[in-house]
């Protein structure tokens, strides 16, 4: 079963302050939507690069400690390798029983990276969709997919709270699955390892072939990729049906090439791939391998920046920007 507005109440959660943590990415989108759902919000981030934008967009900004001291319930939205660290210095000392805990990603449960106090309700409520959408959504009356597990249920009332924080944030408009944390770790970890660079390298190695073969690299950018026809596809595709999408809107030309060639591109050696990307997940050297990488301040993301920062699709796109700036 899936929870909906008509499931949960912004009042199960009347009379709480909401501490979040973190004003990024996810931390900007929740406060917002927070405030705008009449539930009082205060910011913790310590004093660097992200303070002042809170501030700014005219929140009641403190440490991370006196914010989560002010609150009941604490919503830690930092980069998951940062959360051990502050969970132990500035959350701990400053949860008190009966404060709802909650992750917008199951890894710090999953992996035992914090150790929440047995007398806090602990539940995860994580969304399926970067910021901005988040924010954009709630404005314009919709909402995102969410994720929610009760990990522990100090108060009896953990769900509820949950719930009325997801409906305050606007994830019970689109529907709120239980799932558990576990199997949202592994999901969200497997999505980003295997079906996200899949996709970005399907782009590029088509981009790549076109070119090589005498294409011209701007017209091989906007088909292959930036025209958004590809997007749009997914879009309606995520609605009516993966396969539904070529059926409606496709001719028959463009039918029976699609069909002519399924199943065909990635081959048993992919799958293997997957399936051992899965296993490295679940055995923790994912873990590893990214605690290490951020203990040395992320050396391979420079790298890879730099890889495609000057790759020749990333310099197509440079081109036909420019040209839409001269238009
Ligand atoms: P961001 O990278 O956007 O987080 C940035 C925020 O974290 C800033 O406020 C920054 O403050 C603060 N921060 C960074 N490092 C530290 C540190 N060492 N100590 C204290 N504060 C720190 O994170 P996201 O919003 O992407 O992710 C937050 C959580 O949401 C994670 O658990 C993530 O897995 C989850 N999530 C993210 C999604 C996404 O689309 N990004 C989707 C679903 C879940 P400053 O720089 O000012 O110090």
């Amino acid at each position: 079963t899936m929870y909906f507005d008509k499931d949960a109440s912004v009042t199960d959660i009347a009379g709480e302050t909401v501490a979040v943590i973190g004003y990024g990415i996810q931390g900007r989108a929740f406060a917002a939507n927070l405030r705008d759902s009449g539930v009082p919000v205060v910011i913790g981030n310590r004093d660097d690069e992200y303070r002042p934008d809170a501030v700014a967009d005219g929140f009641d900004t403190r440490s991370i400690a006196e914010a989560a001291a002010a609150a009941s319930i604490v919503i830690l939205l930092i980069p998951d390798e940062a959360h051990p660290a502050v969970f132990s210095a500035d959350l701990a000392p400053n949860l008190r029983d009966g404060d709802l805990f909650l992750l917008a990603h199951g890894f710090s449960l999953r992996f035992d990276r914090v150790d929440p106090a047995p007398g806090l309700d602990v539940a995860l409520l994580a969304p399926k969709m970067f910021g901005r959408p988040i924010r954009r959504r709630y404005l314009d009356g919709s909402g995102v997919l969410a994720f929610v597990d009760v990990v522990r249920d100090a108060t009896g009332r953990a769900l509820a709270r949950t719930l009325g924080v997801a409906a305050a944030v606007g994830f019970t408009r689109y529907g709120v699955l239980p799932v558990s944390t576990a199997t949202e770790t592994e999901l969200d970890l497997f999505q980003e390892q295997f079906l996200t660079p899949l996709l970005l390298d399907s782009v590029r190695v088509a981009f790549e072939v076109l070119v090589e073969q005498g294409c011209d690299p701007v017209a091989a950018l906007l088909d292959m990729h930036a025209s958004g026809e590809m997007a749009e596809m997914m879009v309606e595709a995520a609605t009516i049906g993966l396969y539904e999408v070529i059926e409606q809107q496709g001719s028959p030309t463009c039918r029976f090439g699609v069909q002519r060639q399924l199943g065909t591109l990635l081959g048993e050696d992919v799958r293997e791939r997957g399936r051992a990307i899965l296993a490295g997940i679940r055995d923790g050297s994912f873990l590893t391998a990214l605690e290490r990488e951020a203990a040395a301040d992320y050396p391979s993301l420079e790298r890879y920046r730099e890889d495609y920062r000057s790759a020749p699709l990333t310099r197509a796109h440079e081109e036909y920007r420019a040209v839409l700036r001269s238009a």
